[in-house]
């Protein structure tokens, strides 16, 4: 069979782990048959990642802007401990955060349905995508310890010093305490709601927006006014004529209505609320193994991966020589939808469908009753009895659909 061949690269971050070796496995088995696979490498390997003083990490979302596609494994985020097991020069910020940092933008995240795994919340029919702003907030926050007796403000200086606003925090007359000042920028909350748009009108799923704003009269408020505003000028018609609905709503509620939907639902969150409620809404579609995720840029740069870590607990397993059977459906997907993308921007549709089949090939394969140890307590499918495989066999029964 002739190979179908790529006109540009896509962005390779090799990662950390159990989602290290199944990278290769996915490539070994699933796409490197097929495709002539043209990637520009960057290893984000944690062992690399302090040889080059995280520069490895700059170097390969500066990669993602210039080739508009990327894909990464996960990665560990260092801690005290890993400082200690890697013998570590510091420890390095989180790779996520500095690619997001880099690309601005908007994290979606999507999970991956298939017939037979029933999500924990039996009404939810549909898919939700979960959209995360991806900037500031508490993720850029400044904070620090008071004492008794301190005054914390809030304090404006206009270009040349001058105070232009200070506001009493609080008077910390009766005892200690802590304080956070968190930050956004009118351009990245413009970018996040348009890159929010976009994407609904994409993948035509109504709208959902939350804050609280009732609480947070400036802050909460200003997203809900640029969202407003923005929907307004540039938006409404084209929502209208594709027949669906932007909705504003406090945090609250969205999270009630959530529940209750059968989802269907586009629900953008902004930094905090999205990385708590992306945890929960993956969790309760069935497998975190089963969500897929992609950080889109605001001039149409796109990073995809899996939303779960590198499987820490499995790889200790695989590293004293005993089998694991580690879903690697997510990753599948992050290599799937990256060359999807490099096919739709490059002219090459051999190559997204090529993708598209492969996404068809692993969602038959599980719904056959072929699947990773974490899905077989999940499965219900009358007349189809679920047989566990090991992580590697996965992959060949996928191969053997496809
Ligand atoms: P994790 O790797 O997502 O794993 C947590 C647990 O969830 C696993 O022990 C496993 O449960 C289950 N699980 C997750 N993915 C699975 C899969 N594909 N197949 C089967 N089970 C799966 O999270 P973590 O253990 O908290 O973090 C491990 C490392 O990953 C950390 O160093 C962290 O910094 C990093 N991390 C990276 C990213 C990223 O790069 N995007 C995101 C999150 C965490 P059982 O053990 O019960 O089987
Ligand atoms: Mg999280």
């Amino acid at each position: 069979m002739k190979k179908i061949e790529m006109k540009n690269p896509v962005v390779e971050m090799d990662g950390d782990e159990m989602t290290r070796v199944l990278w290769q496995w996915i490539k070994d088995i699933l796409i490197c048959p097929y495709v002539d696979l043209k990637t520009e490498y960057y290893d984000l390997g944690l062992v690399n990642r302090d040889k080059t003083d995280d520069q490895v990490t700059v170097d390969a979302a500066n990669a993602n802007k210039k080739y508009k596609v990327g894909v990464k494994c996960a990665t560990i985020t260092p801690n005290a401990q890993r400082v200690e097991e890697y013998k570590l020069k510091q420890m390095w910020k989180s790779p996520n955060g500095t690619i997001r940092r880099i690309l601005d933008g908007t994290v979606f995240r999507a999970p991956i349905l298939a017939k037979g795994i029933t999500p924990y919340i039996p009404g939810w029919k549909k898919p939700i995508v979960l959209a995360r702003h991806a900037y500031g907030d508490v993720y850029s926050g400044v904070e620090t310890r008071t004492a008794q007796g301190d005054r914390a403000y809030l304090v404006v200086e206009v270009e040349n010093g001058e105070v232009k606003e200070k506001l009493l925090v609080q008077d910390f007359k009766n005892g200690g305490g802590i304080v956070q000042s968190v930050h956004n920028t009118d351009k990245s909350i413009e970018s996040f709601a348009r890159s929010c748009f976009n994407y609904a009108l994409d993948v035509k799923m109504p709208l959902w927006f939350a804050t609280k704003d009732t609480i947070s009269k400036k802050y909460d408020h200003h997203f809900k006014d640029i969202f407003n505003d923005i929907y307004e000028k540039e938006y409404k018609e084209k929502f209208e004529a594709a027949g669906i609905e932007y909705m504003y709503t406090l945090i609250d509620d969205a999270v009630a209505r959530i529940v209750r939907s059968e989802g269907g639902v586009l629900w953008a969150c902004k930094n905090y609320d999205g990385d708590v409620m992306s945890d929960m809404v993956a969790t309760a579609y069935g497998s975190l193994g089963m969500m897929t995720s992609v950080l889109v840029s605001p001039d149409g740069n796109y990073e995809f991966e899996a939303a779960h870590g590198t499987v820490t607990r499995h790889y200790y397993k695989y590293l004293k020589g005993e089998t694991t059977s580690t879903n690697s459906v997510a990753t599948i997907f992050a290599w799937t939808g990256a060359l999807a993308k490099r096919g739709e921007l490059d002219g090459t549709p051999e190559l997204t469908a090529f993708a598209k089949k492969l996404e068809k090939a692993t969602v038959q394969t599980i719904e056959e009753g072929k699947m990773t140890g974490d899905l077989v307590l999940l499965f219900k499918s009358e007349g189809v009895t679920p047989v566990k495989l090991d992580s590697e066999a996965f992959l060949k029964a996928v191969a053997e659909k496809l």
